[in-house]
């Protein structure tokens, strides 16, 4: 379990005169479920954002495997963020005008998959987060517990290397939030899945198998290292 998927180095990151994130070294193994804590504003959305390839660091460089992401272009970064990454913020941020079942298809059939085949993968991702008879039900339509286990399947149904979580349970109430994470933690266990997750809640960190603590823009020394 000790391989290194995801290697930061040195990252920095300046937003006009903000330092948000100021010299990030940090190894993600693979299979790891890695919390990351901290105040608000401290820099957890920007590392989150370099280590996705969202953005790219003004120095330092960010590496999976033997490809340095911080050194491709917005295309092939694109490229890897559909194939390699899935990503869940803390509202879903599902299509609106579209079903559970077509969010949850869109980026199967961006990666090139059969509508036919993507609609019977995402039905079953669907049902493997508890929400069969709901796919042709609207965002609208749906509880705020139901949108975020729409949001994770559709991160999920890909089969990413990595899913990034920003602050996925943030606008739950702690009933729904147990079951998104719990559903979660299920489903990449079972898949080797590897996650960062960006949370404030003690109860969500203690999910992971390590805490890491960013303070102004920094890695604090405060960590957990759980069992691994
Ligand atoms: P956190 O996720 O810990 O709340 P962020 O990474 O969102 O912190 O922000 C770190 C700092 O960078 C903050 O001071 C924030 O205001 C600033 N920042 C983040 N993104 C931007 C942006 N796109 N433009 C300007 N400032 C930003």
């Amino acid at each position: 379990m000790s391989e290194t998927l995801i290697s930061a180095r040195g990252v920095r990151k300046n937003f006009g005169q903000t330092e948000a994130l100021r010299g990030i070294d940090l190894d993600i193994r693979r299979g790891e479920v890695l919390a990351v804590m901290g105040p608000s504003g401290s820099g957890k959305s920007t590392l989150l954002h370099c280590l996705g390839g969202v953005i790219v660091p003004d120095a330092g460089s960010v590496a999976l495997g033997e490809t340095v992401v911080s050194d491709l272009d917005e295309q092939r970064r694109a490229r890897l963020r559909l194939t390699e990454f899935g990503f869940v913020f803390q509202f879903g941020q599902l299509l609106p005008d579209l079903t559970a079942l077509d969010n949850v298809s869109i980026p199967l059939l961006l990666a090139g998959m059969k509508r036919r085949d993507a609609l019977g993968e995402a039905r079953d991702w669907l049902g493997r987060l508890g929400l069969t008879g709901l796919g042709r039900k609207l965002p609208s339509e749906l509880s705020g517990g139901e949108a975020q286990r729409v949001a994770l399947a559709r991160a999920l149904a890909p089969r990413p290397k990595i899913l990034f979580a920003d602050e996925p349970t943030g606008s739950l109430d702690s009933f729904a939030a147990e079951n998104v994470m719990t559903m979660l933690l299920g489903l990449v266990r079972e898949s080797g899945t590897t996650v960062v997750l960006i949370t404030h809640d003690p109860r969500t960190a203690a999910y992971a198998d390590r805490e890491i603590v960013v303070r102004d823009g920094q890695l604090s020394g405060a960590a957990r290292v759980g069992a691994l």
